[in-house]
Parts: C-alpha cells; sequence; structure tokens
C-alpha cells in the first residue's frame, strides 16, 4: 500500500532538478538526508517539490513543527520566504496554503486547540518553531502508529502492550479470551473487544515500548 521510501527520495531528487538551483542542492540535499528514512516528512517533500505550482526556484530550508496530536502532524516547509502549511499522517496528506494566509478550516483549529484564525498565523508564523524530528529518531512518538507519549496507540498497533499479560496486544491470545471465540472474524467482534480493551484500562504509549531493534528495518518489514 505505501509507496517505497526510495521511490519517494527518487521522485523528490527528479522535481529538485527543475525546483532547486544548482548552487543550493548541496543545502537542499542534507534536508533530504535528515529525513531519508521519515515517510511523513518524505511525503510532504515530495508533494512540494512535485505539485506546488511556484514550486520553481523555491527550496526547502527547514520542516517545523506547528502541532500535533493522535498521530496528526501540522507542519510548515520553509522556503526562503514563506511557509507552506501540511496536515499530515499515515493517512495521507493536505496542503493548507501558506502559514501567513491562514486558509486552514476551522475544525483544524479546534482540533489543534488554536483560538482563531488569528491566533494561527500567530503561531505559525512565529520565528522560533522546532523544527521537525524525523519520528524514528523521537522518542516521544510510537515509530508505528505515531501515538504520543501518554496517547493511546491505533487499534492493532504493533507496540501496544496488552493489559491483561503484558504481552503484545496484536499476538498475545488474550483478545480470543476475553471474545470467548477462536479467531476475531468480524467488524462486531472488533468492536466488541474494543469495548472490554476500554474497561479493562488501555497502555498508552511510553517511550520504554519502543522495540530496541527497530534501527534495522524492522518497521518496514511489517509493511
Ligand atoms: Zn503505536
Ligand atoms: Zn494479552
Amino acid at each position: 500500500m505505501h509507496v517505497d521510501l526510495n521511490e519517494l527520495i527518487a521522485g523528490i531528487r527528479a522535481a529538485m532538478d527543475y525546483a532547486v538551483a544548482e548552487e543550493k542542492r548541496f543545502e537542499a540535499e542534507e534536508l533530504l538526508d535528515i529525513y531519508r528514512e521519515d515517510r511523513l516528512a518524505l511525503t510532504v517533500l515530495h508533494e512540494f517539490y512535485n505539485f506546488l505550482p511556484d514550486a520553481t526556484e523555491d527550496w526547502v530550508r527547514d520542516i517545523v513543527l506547528l502541532n500535533r496530536k493522535q498521530g496528526i502532524f501540522l507542519l510548515a516547509l520553509v522556503t526562503s520566504a514563506r511557509r507552506y502549511v501540511y496536515l499530515a499522517s499515515d493517512e495521507g496528506i493536505e496542503f493548507h496554503g501558506e502559514a501567513g494566509e491562514g486558509y486552514i478550516a476551522t475544525e483544524l483549529l479546534d482540533f489543534f486547540a488554536y483560538e482563531n484564525t488569528e491566533d494561527f498565523i500567530r503561531r505559525a508564523t512565529a520565528a522560533n518553531l522546532a523544527s521537525y524530528e524525523p519520528l524514528r529518531l523521537d522518542a516521544d512518538i510510537c515509530p508505528v502508529c505515531h501515538a504520543i507519549t501518554g496517547e493511546c496507540h491505533e487499534l492493532g498497533c504493533v507496540v501496544e502492550v496488552c493489559p491483561w499479560c503484558g504481552g503484545q496486544l496484536v499476538h498475545c491470545s488474550c483478545r480470543h479470551d476475553q471474545l470467548g471465540v477462536d479467531s476475531i472474524t468480524t467488524e462486531a467482534q472488533l468492536l466488541q473487544f474494543e469495548v472490554l480493551l476500554e474497561e479493562r484500562g488501555r497502555i498508552p504509549y511510553a517511550p520504554e515500548q519502543r522495540p530496541a531493534y527497530l534501527q534495522e528495518g524492522w518497521e518496514e518489514e511489517l509493511e
């Protein structure tokens, strides 16, 4: 389902041939290198370089994190004079205009708890915003479902710890034991299990749940 990371990088490089001036190419490549294993950042860069109409002769200096919640990120690509806002998650990305123009939907303002459009513009154009950390390096984010420390994993995330046995929730037999079935075959059973899980109390993401062997390409194997 996912596009291969190397394909994304190749697509970005091909578009850079047109968008980035020769003498700026090294710096543009350096940024790409920082995010070479980060699917969200690569997807956003790919979108920018391939689809933004006025991307010609403009290139990305930095990616800053405007906001994040429940695996959904509000990122800004910083070019010479502009900040292009993207909503990004495993589900895909959406372009939300330039930060300074505030073309952001009310539901997003609410979701990320901005007071209003002016509040968004003020915070999104601030000078001291932190760069977006590549996900696999940020211990405060589940490397698989991108829940933040203290948030519940997406149901089905392999990192989620089972509240009954302490094992891996997707692998232990507790889901079957709790439902009294041999396997989960219907959506209704899954919903019923979710209710039982909530009643028991789900174990939110914490950095110590990160598998130590993640560095060795374990994430790719899951796809
Ligand atoms: Zn997770
Ligand atoms: Zn279990």
